[in-house]
């Protein structure tokens, strides 16, 4: 057995790595530093544990059996890891988020039911309550966030439960009471058992009311509920460093959801009871009504001319049509021109927080440009030409104009106090709130029907023969 006082000094290296590492995930600059030092504390933190707890013995079965759950996890992971495309990020982070949460659970479980009953104090019972509570829920919640997001076996939309929010407090109680009974009695393991599985089907209860629209934000919440679960874990095992790894993923999951409920103008009870389904919306025939105008590239490049100052909104679309390269090109060209050009970032464009600053660092697209919505709103009004590509939700007014839009008070880019706006997607189609956009038939907006790759490609050409 190593020296107690070096054990715990790795631990403390790879909680300290932990820390700097979320510290480097704030800024785009840092965030692959940070990245690496998070997985390096990992190391670390498996390296410790395994000396810590004498898991490798002279036996081959305890070699191998982690061997084989080595390889079998990182190919898998490696693999998913590599394929995903950015706009599948959510699914993959809810993925992740489960099977954290049901690694607690196992882990806990084991542990709790394989120490002798009269050893177990009411403190490691309570932790594995809590474990198997958040965990069975972070699983299963999980579960159906990917499902909904993917769209395999259920709908996007929020699906109301029977009973709705009682049965899932009805069940929660039960969960509490089995809780209960565990500590008092730990060698009911019936009630253990039965906990799991009232806490399983909770997890789905709260989770399928969520709409697709508001899931990203589920999944944050549920990021948050695996490193408590974590957590929870590893007070059963009496681990420090599963402890703090737990909550830091608790309290910066948490953090990250509040993050994007202020952005969306939505109370996290809101997002969580399904509420945007309740909102109507204006319909699209009298938000559009014969009165949107489009245009062409070889029109816009003309714009593109006259312009001293461009301003460029990225959104989803622009994720889904991989046009972070062909916008990179056209800035160039444009700024050759001197043209002055800037991004403005919308803290949800996209379909995860910090989408597009990742897909356009992806095109070495220069972090300056790319300004917050605070500090570029107050410039729409001096801009030529705002460019809108693949953006929707983000740039809609009804949010300023129309209190019964699901969106209503949401803050969004104020795109329309721009001299002209050039809107480049495919349709009329909604984004992903599913309501109409006023900005598409404003009398300063042109509209680019056009897959977003493409539509830049032919910019940049056009501008290139307007020159
Ligand atoms: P939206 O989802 O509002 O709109 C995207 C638009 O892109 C669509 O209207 C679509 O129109 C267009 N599009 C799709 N494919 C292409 C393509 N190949 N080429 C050109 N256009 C394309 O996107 P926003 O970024 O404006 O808004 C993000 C939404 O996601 C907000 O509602 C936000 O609240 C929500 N959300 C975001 C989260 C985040 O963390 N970022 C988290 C939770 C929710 P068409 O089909 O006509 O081309």
């Amino acid at each position: 057995m190593p020296d107690r006082s070096l054990i715990d000094l790795g631990y403390l290296v790879a909680s300290g790595l932990f820390i700097v590492g979320i510290k480097g995930l704030t800024h785009p600059r840092t965030a692959v530093r940070g990245n690496r030092l998070g997985a390096l504390g990992m190391l670390v933190a498996i390296i410790v544990t395994l000396l810590d707890r004498e898991i490798l013995t002279a036996e081959p079965q305890s070699w191998m059996l982690l061997g084989v759950g080595l390889i079998v996890g990182a190919t898998t992971g490696a693999t998913l890891a590599l394929k995903v495309q950015m706009t599948a990020m959510p699914q993959m982070v809810a993925l992740l988020n489960g099977f954290g949460g049901g690694a607690s659970v196992l882990v806990a479980g084991a542990a709790f039911l394989d120490t002798d009953p009269a050893l177990v104090t009411a403190r490691i019972a309570s932790a594995t309550v809590a474990s198997a509570i958040i965990g069975a829920v972070t699983f299963w919640g999980s579960l159906v966030a990917f499902d909904k997001l993917q769209e395999w076996l259920l709908p996007g939309r929020p699906v109301q439960v029977p009973g709705g929010q009682i049965t899932s407090m009805v069940l929660l109680a039960v969960a509490l009471v089995l809780g209960s009974v565990i500590v008092r009695d730990p060698q009911a393991t019936w009630a253990y058992v039965a906990l799991v599985g009232v806490a399983s089907v909770l997890g789905v209860t709260v989770t399928l009311p969520i709409g697709g629209a508001d899931m990203p934000v589920a999944v944050a919440l549920l990021n948050s509920y695996s490193g408590l679960a974590g957590a929870a874990t590893g007070f059963v095992l009496n681990n420090n460093v599963l402890i703090i790894a737990g909550t830091l993923v608790g309290a910066s999951g948490f953090i990250l959801t509040q993050i994007m409920c202020r952005a969306m103008n939505r109370s996290l009870a809101n997002v969580l009871t399904g509420a945007i389904a309740a909102g109507s919306a204006a319909s699209e025939d009298d938000v559009y009504g014969g009165r949107v105008k489009s245009t062409s590239a070889e029109e816009v490049a003309m714009l593109f001319d006259a312009a001293r100052r461009v301003v460029i909104v990225p959104g989803y679309g622009l994720a889904v049509s991989q046009a972070q390269h062909a916008v990179r090109d056209l800035v160039a060209l444009l700024e050759a021109r001197g043209v002055n050009v800037e991004f403005a970032i919308h803290p949800v464009a996209g379909r995860m927080p910090g989408h597009m600053n990742v897909l356009l660092a992806e095109a070495d697209i220069s972090y300056d440009k790319l300004k917050e919505m605070d500090e570029i709103n107050p410039t729409f009004e001096q801009t030529d030409v705002v460019l809108v590509v693949g953006a929707n939700d983000v740039v809609n007014p009804l949010a300023r104009t129309d209190p019964k839009s699901p969106i209503a008070g949401m803050p969004i880019l104020d795109v329309d106090k721009a001299r002209t706006v050039v809107v480049v997607k495919r349709s009329l189609s909604p984004g992903f709130a599913g309501i109409p956009n006023p900005l598409f038939a404003a009398d300063n907006t042109l509209m680019l029907f056009q897959d977003a790759k493409k539509a830049l490609t032919e910019l940049a050409t056009a501008v290139k023969e307007a020159a």
